[in-house]
């Protein structure tokens, strides 16, 4: 079994669309970012890298590459679960967790898991996801999102080492 943990923040601006765990969510702004800056989806991918032992998505997709300039964060999810998958790791689960003061998201977090699950083929139950503020005190939640992910993965045994 393998832990990894992802953190990423994104700030809030107007004439962007909300984009959170591949879900649009309805409101007046959106994150900023060189791909669609699902900021949620980003803690995700790096919580399953940084179980792998893959690095991160900064090194994965730099946002100095083009070919990422507005891509889809499912896109990018789906490669990363290819490339952990490549390793021989399978998913136990994950859970993601979004610090936001606006909007509220919770009504939004089962349909964010089901769109997770869909592109990670893997059964809803291995995810969850939820929303928090952080009652006016933070920075990152008032002016932008931010997200936590853990993830543990099941791998094919211990590492071959000295091949
Ligand atoms: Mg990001």
């Amino acid at each position: 079994m393998r832990i990894g943990h992802g953190y990423d923040v994104h700030r809030l601006v107007p004439g962007r669309p909300l984009v959170l765990c591949g879900v649009e969510i309805p409101w007046e702004m959106g994150l900023l970012g060189h791909s669609d800056a699902d900021v949620a989806a980003h803690a995700l991918m790096d919580a399953l890298l940084g179980a792998a032992g893959l690095g991160d998505i900064g090194k994965l997709f730099p946002d100095s590459d083009d070919k990422y300039l507005g891509v889809s964060s499912m896109a990018l999810l789906e490669d990363v679960a290819a490339r952990v998958a490549a390793l021989g790791y399978t998913l136990c689960n994950a859970d993601i967790t979004i610090i936001a003061e606006r909007p509220k998201l919770s009504k939004y977090t089962e349909d964010m898991r089901k769109t997770l699950a869909a592109h990670l083929n893997v059964p809803p139950d291995s995810l969850n996801v939820k929303a928090t503020t952080e009652e006016g005190l933070g920075r990152a939640s008032s002016e932008g999102i931010a997200a936590h992910a853990v993830a543990l993965l099941e791998g094919p045994g211990p590492r071959v080492r000295n091949l």
